[in-house]
């Protein structure tokens, strides 16, 4: 991953996030012919150890936020940067955000896209205290204008 999750960890560089695309491009194209024709495909699993062992953290990490996954938006907070510009709702996909006197308001039915977080032109949006210093990723396949447009 390029460092989209903004809840974890920051993105990687430009260069590594561009190397990580050209890496992928094969691999998506792979697995996009597959999913078109509906063909049966087994997972590619790694076989090292530390791979495993990584897995098994993960899988027990993300079981745990599973269990409240939707209701993490009331994590969120904005800063006094907000200009009330409404991207945050226009971008959400599930129309989670609201607005209530200029300023957004998260509906409990989040599925941590992180868009609203990442996208917000003044980087108003927080997630708890472990966003304030962390960068934001934006995908280089998405135009920006064109969203604050919609
Ligand atoms: S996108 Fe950011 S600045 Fe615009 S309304 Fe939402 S929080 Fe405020
Ligand atoms: S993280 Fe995604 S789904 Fe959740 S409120 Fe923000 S834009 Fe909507």
């Amino acid at each position: 991953m390029p460092g989209n999750n903004i809840f974890a960890y920051n993105p990687s560089s430009q260069k590594s996030q561009s190397k990580i695309f050209e890496r992928e491009k094969s691999k998506i194209k792979k697995i996009s012919d597959i999913i078109r024709k509906r063909k049966d495909y087994k997972c590619e699993a790694s076989k090292l150890v530390i791979d495993i062992i990584i897995d098994r953290v993960f899988i027990k990490t993300t079981d745990k936020i599973m269990e409240n996954f939707h209701r993490r938006d009331e994590e969120f907070w904005i800063n006094n940067n907000c200009k009330g510009c409404k991207l945050c709702e226009k971008i959400c996909p599930v129309n989670n955000i609201e607005f209530n006197l200029d300023k957004p308001v998260w509906k409990h039915n989040c599925e941590q896209c992180t868009a609203c977080i990442q996208y917000c032109p003044m980087e108003a949006i927080q997630w708890g205290k472990k966003t304030i210093k962390r960068k934001r990723y934006r995908d280089p396949n998405i135009n920006f204008i064109e969203l604050i447009m919609r």
